[in-house]
């Protein structure tokens, strides 16, 4: 395997040494093949919402799996996930179930492009939404640069087509509407930006975006992979108050299993196959154990007190790690949207990607490593979000401070 891992930012390259193999979880917490044991806060980059092997999730893969694995035909459990995506997500007319989040977003943009016509996309500074060839695109220095490949082996003509942004910047979004409002098929965002990071929308953002985009003709997508469920069971569509067009779903939905979704208004989910003209397809998509695991994560955060519970237990680990910082003279900037939360190594406020770097990623390496020797478990770069899980005791949470105390000292 590449640098021995499937996905490239496990293998530490951002903070120095070697990743540990996990053998096992449960709850909040996973074990190495040597046996140490850490309190998790990756929580598998986001969709382990209920903690780990969640006794719910483990009962409905057990009993699908027992039925069969894979049919390439339509199950009743497709249809319970969906249902429950819509109730939550009003905005998602129809839906359809991909594998993963690059293949909900690279889909959404194809119905985007097909729909309307156009060929050129906007997405901003900062923001990841999976590896397809052209959302694999930084901007450039100014705002209306045309995209740079940020990887070999993406045609430069690819490329071309997607305008990066600044994010949190309305006046640069109105600037490229002004100027090419017509060719932009669709705005794809994530409305809290959790890859370089946490980064807040700021007030007014989200809803210039939606203003813009639905006088030029365009299309909105909301990227919600990682604030889908997690913010608030309907996203941060329901946070913010603003509806997408397109909506790309993936991580809790399911729950630990490899499930994405797009959805959006109906007459624009009507273009998809077998519907309209705009070809998509998986055949392990809608697969009868991730559904069931699907199922089972979104019901068990239909509980009236999930979110309550999600946000006290990650406004007390805000606390903690705030107090820590300070009590140190560490500089540290600590943003937080609900269970999603990021310390950056620098004292001033992260608003975007420019501010973000600003953070001194050998510092958060150093403390990488102290509060991995202290039994924590947090994402191995500087400009990657933790999770808080239903499973995070307010235990769990104080050992992570005092272990926080000592790791800030230790820098
Ligand atoms: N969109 C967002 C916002 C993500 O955070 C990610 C992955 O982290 C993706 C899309 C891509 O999802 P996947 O890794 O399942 O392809």
């Amino acid at each position: 395997m590449p640098g021995g891992v499937n996905s490239p930012v496990r293998a530490f390259r951002a903070v120095g040494g070697h990743p540990r193999f996990v053998r096992r979880g449960k709850g909040s917490r996973i074990w190495d093949e040597d046996g140490k044991e850490y309190v998790d806060y990756l929580a598998s980059w986001g969709p382990l919402i209920l903690g780990h092997a969640h006794p719910d999730v483990v009962k409905a893969v057990g009993e699908a799996a027992a039925d069969g694995t894979s049919f390439g035909a339509p199950t009743a459990m497709e249809t319970r996930l969906a249902r429950l995506v819509a109730d939550a997500f009003p905005s998602m007319e129809l839906i359809r179930m991909v594998s993963s989040g690059t293949e909900a977003a690279m889909s959404a943009l194809r119905v985007a492009r097909g729909f309307t016509g156009r060929d050129r996309i906007v997405k901003f500074e900062g923001c990841y939404h999976g590896h397809s060839d052209g959302l694999l695109v930084k901007a450039g220095s100014g705002a209306l640069t045309f995209g740079v490949p940020d990887s070999a082996g993406v045609p430069a003509a690819y490329a071309d087509l997607t305008l990066a942004l600044p994010y949190n910047d309305a006046s640069a979004v109105e600037e490229a509407f002004r100027k090419q409002g017509e060719e932009i098929a669709a705005v794809i965002v994530e409305p809290v930006a959790a890859n370089c990071g946490v980064i807040p929308p700021a007030p007014g953002f989200l809803q210039t975006l939606r203003r813009e985009v639905s006088a030029a003709g365009a299309l909105l997508i909301f990227d919600e992979v990682i604030t889908g469920f997690r913010v608030s069971l309907g996203g941060a569509q329901e946070l913010y108050g603003i509806q997408a067009d397109l909506t790309c779903l993936g991580k809790i939905l399911g729950g630990g299993l490899p499930v994405a979704a797009y959805g959006g208004r109906r007459d624009i989910m009507e273009r998809v196959a077998p519907l309209g003209d705009v070809y998509q397809a998986g055949t392990l998509a809608g697969n009868p154990l991730a559904m069931a695991a699907g199922v089972a994560t979104l019901e068990a955060l239909r509980s009236p007190d999930a979110y309550r519970i999600l946000e006290e237990r990650s406004a007390q680990l805000e606390g903690e790690l705030r107090a820590a910082g300070e009590e140190a003279g560490v500089p540290v900037t600590l943003n937080r949207v609900g269970s999603i939360f990021c310390s950056y190594f620098t004292d001033g406020p992260v608003t975007d990607f420019v501010s973000a770097k600003r953070a001194d990623a050998d510092r958060y390496a150093g403390y990488f490593h102290a509060m991995l020797k202290e039994g924590v478990n947090l994402a191995p770069s500087q400009f990657e979000a933790g999770f808080v899980s239903l499973a995070h005791t307010a235990e769990d949470v104080a050992f992570t401070g005092a272990a926080a105390r000592r790791a800030f000292a230790a820098l």
